[in-house]
């Protein structure tokens, strides 16, 4: 399998939304106690019931252009250390029902390398779409509501 790293969100970005109290579509951000395990987007870790977190929305740095989209996140409201590991898969990916999606250097879609299905189940996925010499990167979204857990990218 390709060297890889799971890359959390820009940390400009999630002390932007602790500082500001605004999402990137400049919602104010729902302060909340997390009632499930809910995935940080900074340590890659899921908040553990009765943590505080913040949900705002985030602008995807890439797919750029048609497949461009926002996605709900959840922050830890305090700072965090970002997940910075490599050739691991982050522990947020593993707890959940997931998609893996697959774009090319033109943030074209390719499909034939999606996947979704048990998180438990992802090494296979990500190995056939990381080693694929069409794949630029890889995000990896909760598969029921669809929002960014985090990107991949080769080593
Ligand atoms: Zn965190």
């Amino acid at each position: 399998m390709s060297r890889f790293r799971c890359l959390p969100i820009d940390l400009a970005v999630a002390e932007r939304f602790r500082a500001s109290g605004h999402d990137d579509a400049g919602n104010p951000l729902r302060r909340m106690t997390a009632d499930h395990p809910s995935p940080c987007r900074v340590c890659l870790r899921d908040a553990a019931v009765g943590e505080p977190v913040l949900l705002g929305s985030y602008n995807l740095p890439r797919p750029r252009g048609i497949y461009w989209t926002p996605s709900p996140i959840f922050v830890h409201a305090t700072p965090c250390v970002p997940f910075d590991a490599a050739d691991q898969v982050a522990p947020i990916l593993r707890g959940r029902v997931i998609s893996v999606r697959a774009y090319d250097a033109e943030d074209q879609c390719v499909y034939d390398l999606g996947f979704a299905g048990d998180g438990v189940e992802i090494d296979g996925p990500l190995a056939r779409a990381l080693d694929d010499p069409r794949t630029a990167f890889v995000n990896v979204h909760t598969a029921k509501p669809g929002c960014l857990l985090c990107r991949v990218e080769r080593a």
